[in-house]
């Protein structure tokens, strides 16, 4: 399928399995399994970012609506977590299957709404896909049971929390929900989704898709809003968890807001990731990953290299990777920044770093893609420094800042600077190198020769520092125990346990 055409997301496949969806029609906030507006009537307009058109309106909710959603969530609670979680997975195996007969559609939906290639719209999809795997594979941790004296055994069982919340980036539209919701539906809790008022299709659409794998109404809810929403699941009572994906600035907000309210938060935060190029790594590898991070999701992904610290005389990497980024194409090899005022930021650290001495080797302001919409091309910095905003801000487009470096120990030292520490990585050919970086680097998240160092399910996911508040990571089995509460059992049958010190 081509970026242009535009496939028929209500055809045949889509039927087949009772799942109607139509794109770009007006949003709808799904409530206890109905489609509702927001309490005030009102709405936002959500802009397609590859032309710049409108797609359609999403309700702009506030308070009044997450209480409904609250509700409803907390009436669906008991019969949900009464249910065994051999048979709440089902829901998430059925739910697999209409996203894998569905593939290219959901694809091309994200695609549309976010911007990004249809390629990497489907790697999204594939992964959120992978998410529900592992979801599934939840019904095989069945706690702990240990005879621990005489007669007298111990139980650990895992328990879903109730009403939780999880509010989600702009850049991942249906794989951060899926990071999340595989496992907070499979452990029993029952959810409400607030997406990014930027990209309301993916939460849209999993509601559909849930109703049709056979989820009970009112198990996942979707409301829809900005700040406003955010801050009413800050403060509602019933909810007691919140997993959060987003800026570092809203996530320190909704981590303190949450917690003041007694409420577990996992909150996932910005980054600037930093990427140590030696002199002696391999040539094609190096030049080939480096620049797909930076660029690929135009820059705007939390694992993209954002710095890249090249150790001693690196001059061959950096002209095959400028040569590299010029031949990226807009529209094919990159799609559009998320809206206008993110084009305005990213080309404002750009011309900032060049104001305060870098060289533009590389420059993607001004540039035009296909239909209209809103675009940056990839762009290479030289010669940055870790004091300029955009060698140690978090810039969020397709911009790689070169800081140069006389030896490891110095790029490991701004590394580990950094207020971020989401991921970081080293391209080299020598093993002691590596390692000596992975044990230094303040990353969550290292990599060896790879760009993009994003564990799949089911190692788990987050990053340290700045880049995330709360404890543990928020998918793998981590991901799992966030979701749940432990309880302890212990048991005791009388007559063998008289002589033990629990007697
Ligand atoms: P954002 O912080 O602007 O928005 C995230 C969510 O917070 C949205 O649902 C939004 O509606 C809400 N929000 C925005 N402003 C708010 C406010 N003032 N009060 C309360 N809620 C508010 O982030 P974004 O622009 O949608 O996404 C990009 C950011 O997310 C980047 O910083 C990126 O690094 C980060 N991100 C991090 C990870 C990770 O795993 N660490 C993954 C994806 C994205």
């Amino acid at each position: 399928m081509t970026e242009t055409t535009t496939p028929s997301v209500t055809g045949p496949r889509f039927a087949a399995r009772g799942y109607e969806f139509t794109p770009f029609v007006d949003v709808k906030n799904w409530v206890g399994g109905e489609w509702v507006a927001a309490a005030s009537g009102a709405s936002f307009k959500i802009d397609n970012p590859r032309h710049g058109e409108a797609m359609g309106l999403a309700p702009d909710s506030g308070t009044e609506d997450i209480a409904a959603a609250a509700a409803a969530a907390k009436a669906a609670f008991p019969t949900w977590r009464a249910t065994p979680i051999k048979e709440r997975v089902q829901v998430l195996f059925r739910l697999k299957r209409i996203m894998e007969d569905n593939i290219e559609e959901l694809s091309w939906l994200v695609s549309h709404e976010n911007g990004k290639t249809f390629a990497e719209s489907k790697a999204e999809v594939e992964k959120g896909i992978e998410c529900i795997e592992y979801g599934i594979a939840c019904a095989n941790m069945p706690g702990q049971l240990m005879d621990v004296s005489r007669g007298v055994s111990c139980q650990t069982s895992y328990e879903p929390l109730g009403v939780v919340a999880m509010i989600a980036p702009f850049n991942f539209p249906t794989m951060v929900p899926l990071w999340m919701l595989p496992q907070a539906l499979a452990a029993g809790n029952t959810v409400i989704l607030k997406p990014s008022e930027k990209v309301p299709y993916g939460g849209y659409k999993l509601a559909h898709m849930l109703k049709a794998a056979g989820l009970p109404d009112g198990v996942f809810n979707v409301v829809n809003g900005g700040r406003a929403c955010v801050e009413a699941i800050c403060d509602h009572a019933d909810i007691k968890a919140i997993g959060f994906v987003g800026s570092t600035k809203i996530a320190k907000l909704v981590y303190e807001r949450g917690a003041a309210t007694g409420k577990r938060v996992l909150a996932l935060g910005g980054a600037k990731n930093h990427l140590v190029l030696l002199n002696d790594a391999d040539f094609e590898l190096a030049t080939s990953n480096i620049p797909a991070s930076a660029f690929g999701c135009a820059g705007q992904r939390c694992m993209a290299a954002s710095v890249l610290l090249a150790v001693g005389d690196c001059e061959r990497y950096i002209d095959r990777m400028v040569e590299v980024a010029k031949n990226w194409q807009l529209g094919k090899d990159l799609g559009p920044v998320i809206d206008s005022a993110a084009v305005e930021r990213i080309e404002r650290y750009i011309t900032q770093a060049e104001q305060m001495g870098a060289k533009v080797l590389v420059d993607g302001r001004g540039a035009k893609g296909p239909g209209g919409g809103t675009w940056v091309g990839p762009t290479i910095l030289d010669h940055v420094t870790p004091e300029m905003p955009a060698g140690c801000e978090e810039i969020f487009g397709p911009v790689l800042s070169i800081i140069r470096v006389p030896t490891l120990d110095s790029a490991l030292h701004i590394e580990n600077r950094n207020q971020y520490g989401n991921a970081a990585a080293i391209f080299t050919s020598d093993g002691g190198s590596a390692r000596y970086a992975i044990e230094r680097f303040q990353a969550g998240m290292c990599g060896v020769n790879i760009g993009v160092p994003v564990p799949r399910e089911p190692f788990s996911f987050a990053g340290w520092n700045q880049s995330a508040f709360g404890h543990g990571d928020i998918t793998g089995f981590d991901g799992f125990r966030f979701w749940t509460r432990a309880r302890k059992v212990t048991t005791k049958w009388a007559k063998q346990s008289d002589q033990t010190w629990m007697g």
